[in-house]
């Protein structure tokens, strides 16, 4: 099977071919993908600008009626997409479906945008001067994602920024060629114009300059180096920059806490998909008095965890997504096992009936926060568990990192919830709540270095993807 390039209403093949390897099994090649040349990404984003005109004068009701189908025809086709995703990418099925049917939602919330985005108008200094501020589509839009959520990050991306009345090139990870397609063929039956919605696949840094140099906006979520490579490359043209990076988020446990709850919220958001978020906890700060409690917890629920092929049903944790990510989670465990760091359990590569990328969640105790392991993004099964004195000390620390995307706190006190909310420097704050697993609707985000150029997601997605009109309408009536 051939994943193929979607350009100017057309799938199209191209030269280069890449197999799509199951992470669960690197026996079973997922079909080959097409990697896009540079030529055909300048195609795609030229495509797209010369559909610009016709797509932003579009009613209200026709880009609705779009996105609507779209919404439909994700939801109607969720077990399949869920199936495909789990097999390119190694989340479990009932994770895939999760997301299929959010990326289902996100086009459903978009839907009712056009008409519901407002204008203002203000009175004028002058008399006899109308004033109105109106939302206009920024224009070309490079949607640019990783693996991770295969599908509904690209919808959080494409549903509002045709909403908007914008044209879109989607260039989606090398890994996850078959969750671009499921997307696009839902775009295409559901009858996006030709040249409005673009797909190319392809090495990132290959075709970094072609999306980048001729877009008006490019929305990016990815790793931080590549983050800032987009943003160097949007300089010479002022492209607008949305950029969604990594975390190193804190979970806060404080001993008046339900612990047994604490740990169920401890255990999913840090471990759910292998650690691979980026709202990931992956910094768990508890006080000291209930420490071994939370610590004996910990370990007796990362033992039970189910970990395997993530097309089996009974799997819990499928594998992480791809060589690089395994060799990436060993480096830091052997980092962190040299710093003095002491691993409570997991870490172990696992041999299972095939032949994948499985590794056994791993929990480290001992560790400083000044160590490599709490310092840097992981995005895998790997967190620390950290003794902390008081509430003071548990802001310090988590406050303690370049990083800002999101943090959480497990107590019962209402006071202590509030002062963790007000001074927690993250973008996201969650209060007796996985740092993970947030809401489609509400603006998400963190502030720089986890992100950069305003929120999505909610009315932050409508701050991106439009521009500002002010207007000033002298018609002389007093
Ligand atoms: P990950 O490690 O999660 O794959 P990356 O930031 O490397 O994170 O990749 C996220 C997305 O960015 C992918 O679609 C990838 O192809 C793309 N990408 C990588 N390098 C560049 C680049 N220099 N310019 C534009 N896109 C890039």
């Amino acid at each position: 099977m051939h994943f193929q390039n979607f350009i100017d209403g057309q799938w199209r093949g191209s030269k280069e071919l890449r197999p799509n390897i199951n992470p669960s099994d690197t026996n079973d090649v997922f079909g080959e993908y097409c990697a896009a040349s540079v030529s055909e990404a300048e195609e795609a984003m030229a495509v797209a600008r010369n559909a610009l005109d016709t797509w932003r004068w579009t009613t209200p009701t026709q880009r609705a009626d779009l996105l609507e189908r779209v919404a439909v025809l994700l939801a109607e086709r969720a077990s399949d997409i869920a199936r495909d995703i789990a097999r390119e990418e190694g989340k479990t099925v009932a994770e895939a479906l999760g997301e299929t049917m959010v990326a289902s939602r996100l086009f459903r919330y978009y839907a009712g945008e056009p008409l519901r985005h407002p204008g203002t108008a203000l009175p004028s200094l002058r008399a006899g001067i109308d004033v109105t501020v109106t939302y206009e589509p920024v224009g070309v839009v490079a949607n640019i994602t990783p693996w991770n959520y295969p599908i509904a990050v690209p919808a959080r991306k494409i549903a509002p920024a045709l909403a908007y009345g914008n044209t879109v090139v989607l260039k989606p990870s090398e890994f996850t060629p078959a969750a671009a397609r499921a997307l696009t063929q839902a775009l295409v039956d559901a009858g996006v114009p030709r040249g409005v919605f673009n797909m190319v696949m392809g090495d990132g840094k290959a075709l970094g300059a072609a999306l980048v140099g001729n877009c008006d906006a490019v929305s990016f979520t990815g790793s931080g180096p590549t983050g800032r490579r987009i943003l160097e490359l949007a300089l010479p043209t002022m492209a607008k920059v949305q950029l969604e990076l990594g975390g190193k988020n804190p979970l806060v446990i404080m001993a008046d806490a339900n612990i047994d709850q604490a740990i169920d919220i401890a255990l999913r958001g840090t471990f759910t998909h292998a650690g691979q978020r980026c709202t990931s906890s992956s910094r768990i700060l508890v006080e000291a008095s209930i420490y071994d409690r939370v610590c004996e917890g910990m370990i007796r629920g990362l033992r039970e965890f189910r970990i395997g092929h993530a097309l089996d049903d009974t799997t819990e944790v499928g594998p992480v997504a791809n060589e690089q990510q395994l060799m990436k989670a060993l480096g830091f465990i052997d980092t962190t096992l040299k710093q003095g760091g002491e691993l409570a359990v997991g870490g172990e590569v696992l041999s299972l009936r095939t032949p994948g990328y499985y590794i056994s969640p791993a929990l480290f105790v001992g560790t400083t926060n000044d160590m490599t392991v709490n310092r840097e993004e992981v995005f895998g099964p790997v967190a620390t568990l950290s003794k902390v004195e008081d509430l003071d000390e548990a802001i310090s620390i988590s406050n303690d990192s370049d990083f800002a995307l999101s943090s959480g706190i497990c107590t019962t006190s209402i006071a202590a919830a509030e002062k963790f909310r007000r001074r927690s420097k993250a973008g996201l704050v969650t209060v007796n709540s996985p740092t993970a697993g947030l809401d489609y609707h509400i603006p998400f985000g963190g502030r720089a270095p986890s992100g950069y150029g305003g929120r999505e997601d909610g009315w932050g997605a409508a701050e991106f993807f439009t521009e500002m009109k002010s207007s000033y309408i002298n018609h002389g009536v007093v």
